[in-house]
C-alpha cells in the first residue's frame, strides 16, 4: 500500500509547478500523469507561450502575474536554463476594443509601463506590420514568451531533486474521499493520500465532475510559416504580437528558428466532446483565416507552411480560470478551465495549490477565480 501526503494528478503546465512547490515544502508527494510530460497530447506544447503583465482579460490577474514572473525567474535560477525571453509584446486593436481598452485599464490600475502607437506610427516603428484600419498599438517591453516544454521539464526535474515521485504513463481511473483520506485508483495500483491536487487540463471535468461549472474543450491550431523577411525575426528584434481584427484575434511570435514565424487564432476553435477525441487534423477554414490575416497585416510573410500542430483550450463560461479548494472535499484543490491563457500563470498557480494543500489557505488573491462565482 502506497501512502503520500499529496498526490498531484496531471503533471503538465500547472501540475509540474505544483509538484515542485509541494516537494520543496517537504511534503511527500507523487505526481501521476497518463502520458510522459512534456508531451504533445494536451494543452502545453508547440514551443512557446506568450507572457504579459498589462492583462486585457482583467486587472485582477496582475498580482498573480507578478508572482508568476517571479517564480519563472526562480525556476531559471534553479534549473540554470533560460525559460523566459523578454522580446516585448505588441498588441494592436481598436481603441475601444477588448484588447486595447483592457490593457489600458490594467496598466492604469497597477501602474504598469506601456508605450502607445498611432495607426500611422505602427508601420514606421515595426517594419512589415500593417494595422487594420482605425487601430492603435501598445507595446509592453517587459513582456515576452516562455519555452513551454522546457518549463515543464525544469519543474519536473527540480521536483524530483526535492524527492517527488514521478509516475508517468499511469492513468488515474478514479478517486474516493474516505473521511478525509483520498483513495486513488490508478491503472497500476491504489494509493492513499491526505491531499489531492488535480491539474487535469482538458480532462479536468472527468476528474472533478461535481463543481457545477460546464467546461468546453476547443481544438486550436498553431501554424509555422517560412520567412525570409529579416524584420520578422528575433534577431531583428521583432516582438511577440497580438491583433484584434475584424476577422478575429490573431497572435504570433518572431521567427526563432528554421521553422519560421508561428501564428494562431485566439478566438474560434472547434468544440470537441472530450479530450479523448482530440486529433492533430488540420482545419482548412482556420488556415484560410490565418493566411487572410497575414496577407493584410504581415504582408512580407510567405504562405509556405512548415509545420502545424493542434492543441486544446479548456473554456469556462466566462473565460476566467477555476482555482481553489473543493466545497465538499476539503482536501481536494484544483486549477482548471484555464480558457486558453493559463500557461503564463502555471508557476504561480502551482505555488498556490501547494499552499492550499499544505496549509489549507493561500495569501494569493484568487477569490475572483473561485467556482462559486457561478452559483
Ligand atoms: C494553441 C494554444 C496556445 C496557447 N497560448 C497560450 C499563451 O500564449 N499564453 C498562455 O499563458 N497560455 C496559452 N495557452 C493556454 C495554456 O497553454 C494552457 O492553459 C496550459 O498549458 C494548461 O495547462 P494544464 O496544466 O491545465 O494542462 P496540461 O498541461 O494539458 O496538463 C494536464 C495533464 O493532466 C494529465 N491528465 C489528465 N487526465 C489524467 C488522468 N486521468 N490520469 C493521469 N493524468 C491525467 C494530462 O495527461 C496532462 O499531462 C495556449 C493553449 C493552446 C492550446
Amino acid at each position: 500500500m502506497s501512502v503520500y501526503d499529496v498526490a498531484v494528478i496531471g503533471t503538465g503546465g500547472v501540475g509540474s509547478a505544483a509538484l515542485y512547490h509541494l516537494a520543496k515544502s517537504g511534503a511527500s508527494v507523487i505526481g501521476i500523469d497518463q502520458f510522459a510530460p512534456p508531451h504533445d497530447r494536451g494543452s502545453s506544447h508547440g514551443d512557446t507561450r506568450v507572457i504579459r503583465m498589462a492583462y486585457f482579460e482583467h486587472p485582477d490577474y496582475v498580482p498573480l502575474l507578478r508572482q508568476a514572473y517571479q517564480n519563472w525567474h526562480t525556476l531559471e535560477e534553479v534549473s540554470g536554463t533560460q525559460l523566459y525571453f523578454p522580446a516585448g509584446v505588441l498588441q494592436i486593436g481598436p481603441e475601444q476594443g477588448e484588447v486595447i481598452a483592457g490593457i489600458r485599464q490594467s496598466a492604469a490600475a497597477h501602474n504598469l509601463a506601456i508605450e502607445s502607437f498611432t495607426e500611422n506610427e505602427i508601420p514606421q516603428t515595426f517594419a512589415g506590420v500593417i494595422p487594420p484600419t482605425n487601430c492603435v498599438g501598445i507595446l509592453e517591453r517587459d513582456a515576452g514568451y516562455l519555452l513551454v516544454s522546457d518549463c515543464i521539464s525544469a519543474y519536473l526535474t527540480a521536483a524530483a531533486k526535492h524527492g517527488a515521485i514521478l509516475q508517468a504513463n499511469t492513468v488515474v481511473e478514479s478517486w474516493q474521499d474516505r473521511d478525509g483520506t483520498f483513495e486513488v485508483q490508478t491503472s497500476g495500483e491504489t494509493l492513499y493520500v491526505k491531499q489531492l491536487v488535480i491539474c487535469g487540463g482538458a480532462w479536468a471535468s472527468q476528474l472533478v465532475h461535481d463543481l457545477g461549472v460546464p467546461l468546453t474543450i476547443l481544438r486550436k491550431h498553431l501554424y509555422w510559416y517560412e520567412n525570409d523577411f529579416p524584420a520578422y525575426t528575433r534577431a531583428g528584434k521583432f516582438p511577440v504580437f497580438l491583433m484584434e481584427t475584424p476577422t478575429g484575434i490573431f497572435y504570433g511570435f518572431p521567427q526563432l528558428d528554421s521553422q519560421g514565424v508561428k501564428l494562431a487564432r485566439h478566438d474560434g476553435g472547434e468544440s470537441i466532446a472530450d479530450a479523448g477525441h482530440h486529433s492533430q487534423q488540420q482545419d482548412l477554414d482556420d488556415q484560410t483565416l490565418i493566411e487572410g490575416f497575414t496577407s493584410a497585416c504581415l504582408p512580407q510573410l510567405s504562405h509556405r507552411l512548415t509545420r502545424h500542430a493542434a492543441c486544446m483550450y479548456t473554456m469556462t463560461p466566462d473565460q476566467h480560470f477555476l482555482v481553489g479548494t473543493h466545497p465538499v472535499h476539503r482536501g481536494l484543490h484544483f486549477a482548471s478551465g484555464l480558457s486558453g491563457h493559463g500557461f503564463k500563470f502555471a508557476s504561480a498557480l502551482g505555488e498556490i495549490l501547494a499552499e492550499l494543500a499544505t496549509t489549507g489557505q493561500t495569501t494569493a488573491p484568487t477569490e475572483f477565480l473561485a467556482p462559486t462565482r457561478f452559483s
